[in-house]
Formats: structure tokens, sequence, C-alpha cells
């Protein structure tokens, strides 16, 4: 379902926003098995469309009218409850809405629900949320990838046009990659954290999932901009020259890419292929350090996901359980946190002790320092750089049980975060088992809107 097409439907009259939103409904509802929403609004959903229906019909149709989004359960709407997919926040309705809510609803957009996640956005696979897994649309055996899966199979399934999502180090490029849709991590600072609950702040954004490149622009025309409520909101935004007709594209060279999966090695040169065919001009660069990029990305997320976390207490926030030893706070993280998140809280207080933080965060910015300036060096040749978004197609439930080996799957991925450049996954052909695969193109600071420029030549 693609909002571009239905949009000039409800406004040619040949179909309507309350037909769509009860096709949703019916949809989220006949898949339920997949485990996509932690929260469905029903009925806020028929009443927005019925409005924008009498929108339509007068003429008052604002940008995004009867767009149907759903919202990661880490972001924050009003009138739908917060759980980040933990038992910490079981019950929890939050006061305001996030900054990118109250932007798409002032246009028109209908929030349909809550998705399901990995738990706090820990994770890869979508198997650490307190609630269940997602489970794969076109194999329930499968993972959708994580954490931002139920966003992803959301749109893949048809159960919204456009889904929110947050990406630390991936969380929306990988599930967008297992699920065949677009999915967007914004340049860091361009759309406003306000309202996201931080797992990682000097990595989280909140980007994009959908079904076409047009669908993507439009949403982000709407959700980025300078917010005064997120002191990280960039606020100087240059406007670059458009996208070349013949761009310049970095390509890593086929030995960086051992322990990817043969299939991924040749969707890659093909879709290499397919972007000199329209013009492009591709050349091997060797980008150095990324042997730093999961070492780096695993000690400052971690590092920084243990103070954010130290807010969950039992006191002041989330669930509370009362230890006959009196120590409250011990007591309700441990019933409230699942493994991952424990695991991540316990590293992280590590990498930051005394005696340890210089050996371990100290390196790890010295070497985010090195990992951005080695993009710095090939965005001054290139407008941008293609690499495949993971070096697998969707994995099975259960596959990975060990941390280390899910985490190696993200090795695409973090190195955009850790630079806060732009990066968007395409989907881009199947394997032989007609699971998705995704490529991603990365680019400058502030490119994002090249970047979708350019994504849009090769849709189709
Ligand atoms: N998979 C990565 C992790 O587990 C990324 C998570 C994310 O982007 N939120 O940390």
């Amino acid at each position: 379902m693609t909002y571009s097409i239905d949009r000039s439907a409800f406004a040619g009259g040949t179909s309507s926003a309350s037909e769509r939103c009860a096709e949703s409904l019916s949809v989220i509802q006949r898949r339920a098995d997949l485990g996509v929403f932690l929260h469905v609004d029903d009925e806020g959903a028929r009443a927005a469309a019925a409005e924008s229906d009498e929108r339509f019909a007068a003429g008052l149709a604002r940008p995004l009218e009867g767009l149907i989004v759903a919202v990661k359960d880490n972001i924050s709407v009003t009138g739908q409850p917060l759980t980040c997919a933990s038992r910490m926040l079981e019950g929890f309705q939050p006061l305001y809405n996030a900054t990118v809510v109250e932007r798409l609803s002032d246009a028109g957009a209908i929030v349909i629900g809550k998705t399901n996640m990995d738990e706090f956005a820990m994770g890869s696979s979508n198997e650490t949320s307190a609630y269940g897994p997602v489970r794969h649309a076109s194999d329930a055996e499968r993972v959708p990838g994580g954490s931002s899966g139920g966003s992803a199979v959301a749109v893949a399934a048809g159960m919204c046009h456009v889904a929110l999502g947050s990406d630390t180090g991936g969380s929306i490029r990988q599930p967008a990659a297992f699920c065949g849709v677009y999915g967007l991590k914004p340049t860091y600072g361009r759309v406003s954290r306000h309202g996201l609950v931080a797992f990682a702040s000097s990595l989280d954004q909140i980007g994009i999932f959908s079904r076409s490149v047009a669908d993507m622009q439009q949403v982000f025309e709407v959700i980025a901009g300078t917010d005064p409520m997120d002191s990280t909101s960039a606020r100087d935004v240059p406007s670059l020259p458009e996208m070349p007709a013949q761009p310049r594209i970095a390509a890593l060279p086929l030995k960086q890419l051992d322990g990817c999966a043969p299939e991924i090695i040749t969707a890659y040169t093909s879709y290499l292929e397919k972007l000199a065919s329209t013009g492009a001009v591709i050349e091997d660069v060797e980008l150095p350090h990324s042997q730093l990029w999961i070492p780096t990305y695993f000690i400052l997320a971690t590092a920084e996901a243990s103070s954010n976390l130290a807010r969950f207490d039992g006191v002041r926030y989330g669930l509370r359980v009362d230890a006959e030893d009196g120590d409250i706070t011990t007591a309700s993280r441990t019933a409230g946190f699942g493994a991952e998140v424990q695991r991540r809280i316990m590293l992280g207080t590590f990498a930051l002790s005394k005696g340890y933080g210089e050996a371990y965060y100290t390196k790890a910015q010295q070497a985010r320092m090195l990992i951005r300036q080695s993009y710095d060096r090939v965005f001054e040749t290139y407008d941008a750089f293609a690499l495949p978004t993971t070096p697998t197609t969707a994995f099975r439930l259960g596959e990975k049980s060990d941390p280390v080996s899910m985490w190696l799957s993200d090795y695409f991925t973090v190195s955009a975060n850790i630079a806060g450049i732009p990066a968007l996954s395409v989907p881009f052909g199947r394997d032989d088992k007609g699971l998705p695969i995704g490529m991603q193109l990365q680019g400058p600071m502030f490119s994002d809107e090249r970047l979708m420029t350019l994504a849009a030549r090769l849709e189709g």
C-alpha cells in the first residue's frame, strides 16, 4: 500500500481514507500471529480517517491527509501506552507527543498503533521483546530483523502506509532489508528525538519505513527540521546541490565483504551495475578502520545505555518491586529488564568505570573520530557510498543464540550512526528462498534528500 497512489484516489473520490483505515485494521487483526502491534488505536484511527475524508471533500486536505502510520513503541504518542517492549514500562501512559508525532498529526496523518520491538531497542531480531517476538511476514519461522521489526513488518504486510522506527546502529535499515521495504536513518540531528526513549543518545535517530521513495520523501519533509525541544537538533542545515546526473559512488572492494552470504555478494554486484547503468561512476574504495566499527559501536552504545537507563529505578520511573531487604532498585531492575538489557547495562557500566574508562570508553571515542575522518575523506571525492545493508537475509528465530554472533550481523550499519551520516536501505532482489535483500546508500552529513533522489532513480 503506497500513500502517493492512495492519496490521489482519496482526492479523486475513488476510494476513501476510511476504507483504507478499515482495511489496515482488518489486516492487523488477521495477521495478529505476527506479533506486530503492542497497541492498536482502532477507534482513534477510524475517527481520524473520517476527518480526513471530510477534509478531502471540502478541499482542505493537509500534506499527509489520510496517511496511515504505525509508530515504534519507544516513541511517545498521547492516549496510547508506551512500553519499549519492556516489563519495566508496562502500563505507562506518556503525557506528551513526540515532536515527530505532533508534526505528523498536524499534517493529517493517522497514528494507527504502536509496534513491537526489541526491548529498549536492543537487538537485531526482535526476539528480546518482553511481549513475544515479531515474525517475518513471508516466513513465520524467521525473524523480521530488529530492533524496529514491528514497524518493518507493518509496512511490508500492508498494515499501514509508512512506519516510524529508531536506528541506533541499524535498527531501521536492517529490518527494512530483511522485510523488503525502504528504511531511512537520517543525518544525526535532522529529525527531533524529543519524545523518543533514549538508548544511546549520540547515536539514536528516528527514521522512516516505506514502500516507495516518494512516500519517504513526503514524510521526511514533514518530520525533519529544527526543534527547540531537542538540543541536538541541527540548526543550520546547509542546502546541498542536487544529486548530479552522473554521481561518483564509492563501493566496497569485494575483499571487504568477507563473511557475507554469496547471494548478498551477487546482489551487491548487480546493484552496482544497475547504478552504473543510470550514469553513476563507481569506484572501489577501501574504507580504513572498518575493523573498529563493531567494537566502537558496542562500547559507546552500552556506555550510553547504562547511563540513560539509570532512570528506571523503581522509584522515579517504571516497575516497582518491593524487596524484603528494602533494595527496591535492584529488585525492580532485576524483574523489569530482560537478559539483553541487563547484559548491556553491565557492559556499559564496566566500560565507564574508574580504572577501565580510559581503556574502553575513551578509546572508543578516539576510534569514533578515526571512523568519522575516514568517511569525511571518502566524501571529499564521492557523492555516496554503496554497500550491502546486511551480511545475510533473514535468519531463523533462535538461530543466533550467542550475543556476539547477533552483534556481528550489524557490521554494515553501525558506522553510519558512529559518523552521524544519513543512510538508506533499498530493497533489491531476493535470495533463492524468496527472502528480500537490501542494499545501502550512505552519504555525507545532510545529504538525506540526495540519497532519496538517487534511490528513486533505481526504483522499480
Ligand atoms: N542491533 C543493534 C543493537 O543491538 C542496533 C540497535 C538499534 O539500532 N536500536 O544495538
